[in-house]
């Protein structure tokens, strides 16, 4: 059995109390991926010395050079792309396609944030007085503590690790339990590339390593990516300290199909949006609105295809969807589908863990559609997490829109028309912080801020150079050349 180790201080260590836990293939749970230190506060706190001691160091590396550094790791992560979609494949279970997605978005990632390392940019502009410059920079906060969830087990780091570094910070990172080798790959790739000892600290575990990390004083920064019920615990507690905290929690992502729209396209998009990743992504589209007219058309087409969705293994080029991540995410995906049934939703297919060769020992469920269901219904209110999804009637594009802002959530929304008005007041009227016109909810790019509004997140963006400002605190700066004393507000004239 392969056993994984801690990463602190530019060395592999074990977990201080010698605490280990195991890691599956969610396809196929025969097969041990390996054994992963349980890290605990102790563990923490070494991770937190040893980003303390690199901390000056690496704040005043030119940031040129440290952007080679992540432009390395990118290349290095270009390099290993097949070998490593491969090995996350196995560990996570969404199917290879979709990985090398995911390494792609984290190669995309480092490309973007490599060149800020020129950037940067702060301001300059005048000053009410004579003789005197004023200036804003970006300085570093310090030491940052990073959460990640399972579910872009290499995307999601690289949006919080590649611009916490430009920034000139050192870090703790606490990958989720589910998916601790692709976190160590992409570590191993960042030291590679010649990251100083320190500056990334990596320490595996489970609630009580991630808690260990919000209570630590000495992290400035909470950047945390998960749920919502976890994502308020780290508030409350950022909150309390006076911490900084960014959140990227939940979504109930809606797709909005009116008559007018291409509805193949349309078709086309939801199921994509619906059961890509095995619907385990924040912007899946869980939810569906569509006019009148096409309503049943629509749903006759959506389900004739999503029963054609071949499940299996990610690592088979025929599998189209892989396996939920593990046995509690799958009973409470089907615990869901039944209260669906309960409250009276129609079940159009699916429904069920899926059966058959290859699928015996894994985490597989099958595509699952219901149609009828009315607003008050849990399954339309709540975020699932695989891959089911709710379709329902409206009458106008502003009814789907008051639809579509009928949750606590905020993260992604699209529309399929083809009518530029309605598209325009769509982009006007839904309440996200990001909505596709003509494709799916899903679909970032890292150019583009990323984030929600509502209870998805708490105000920040990742991605983009909205990023920059998560990891880094603004300094103004003023140079008075005057030689004399000049009082602000007052020696204006
Ligand atoms: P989760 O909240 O269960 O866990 C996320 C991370 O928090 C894990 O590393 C976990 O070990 C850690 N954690 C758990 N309890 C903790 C505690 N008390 N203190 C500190 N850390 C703790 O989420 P998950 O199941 O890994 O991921 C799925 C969730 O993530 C979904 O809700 C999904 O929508 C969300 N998500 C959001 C985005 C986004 O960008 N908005 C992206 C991906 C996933």
């Amino acid at each position: 059995m392969s056993k994984h180790l801690n990463y602190i201080a530019g060395k592999w260590v074990r977990a201080k109390r010698g605490r280990t836990f195991e890691n599956r293939n969610p396809a196929d749970t025969r097969e041990l991926i390996g054994s992963f230190p349980e890290s605990g506060a102790e563990d923490v706190e070494a991770a937190v010395q040893a980003a303390a001691a690199a901390y000056d160091r690496w704040r005043l590396m030119p940031p040129p050079a440290k952007g080679e550094i992540i432009m390395r790791a990118g290349l290095l992560l270009k390099e290993r792309k097949e070998k490593y979609a491969r090995l996350m494949t196995r560990e996570m279970g969404k199917v290879l396609k979709e990985t090398r997605g995911d390494i792609q978005e984290a190669i995309d990632m480092a490309y973007y944030v490599a060149g800020e390392g020129r950037r940067l940019f702060g301001k300059t502009t005048t000053s009410e007085l004579k003789n005197k410059f004023a200036m804003s920079v970006r300085m570093p906060i310090g030491i940052c503590g990073l959460i990640t969830p399972w579910n872009f087990p290499m995307a999601i780091p690289s949006w919080k690790i590649f611009p916490a570094l430009i920034c000139g910070n050192t870090m703790v990172f606490k990958p989720a339990e589910d998916t601790p080798l692709s976190a160590q790959l992409f570590v191993e790739v960042l030291a590679e590339a010649g990251l100083p000892p320190g500056v990334l600290n990596l320490v595996h575990g489970s609630a009580e390593a991630g808690a260990a990390i919000v209570r630590h004083p000495r992290i400035r920064l909470v950047s945390f990516t998960g749920s919502c019920e976890v994502g308020r615990i780290v508030a409350e507690q950022c909150g309390r300290a006076l911490k900084r905290c960014s959140l990227e929690m939940g979504g109930k992502n809606a797709q909005i199909v009116m008559a007018d729209a291409d509805i193949d396209l349309a078709v086309e998009g939801a199921l994509w949006g619906a059961f890509g990743t095995t619907g385990q992504r924040c912007t899946a589209t869980s939810r569906i609105y569509v006019e009148k007219k096409i309503y049943p058309a629509f749903l006759r087409e959506m389900t004739r295809r999503a029963r054609r969705i071949k499940i299996g293994s990610g690592l088979k080029p025929a599998s189209q969807m892989g396996p939920l991540i593990n046995a509690a995410q799958r009973q409470r995906v089907h615990s869901y589908v039944q209260s669906g049934i309960e409250e009276g939703a129609e079940l159009l297919c699916g429904g069920k863990p899926a059966k058959g060769a290859g699928l015996t020992h894994g985490f597989f469920y099958q595509p699952t559609i219901f149609a009828g269901v009315k607003p008050e219904m849990k399954i339309i209110r709540e975020e699932i997490f695989g891959p089911v999804t709710c379709i329902a009637p409206v009458s106008s594009l502003e009814e789907a829109i008051a639809q579509v802002n009928n949750t606590s959530y905020g993260l992604s929304a699209a529309l399929y028309s083809r009518d530029v008005n309605r598209a325009m007041r769509a982009i006007r009227d839904i309440e996200s912080g990001i909505t596709y016109i003509n494709s799916p909810t899903i679909g970032a790019e890292v150019h583009l801020p990323f984030g929600g509004v509502k209870n998805t997140g708490n105000g920040h963006r990742e991605a983009s150079e909205t990023a920059l400002d998560i990891f880094s605190e603004w300094k103004s700066v003023f140079i008075d050349y005057s030689g004399r004393l000049q009082k602000a507000q007052i020696d204006v004239d």
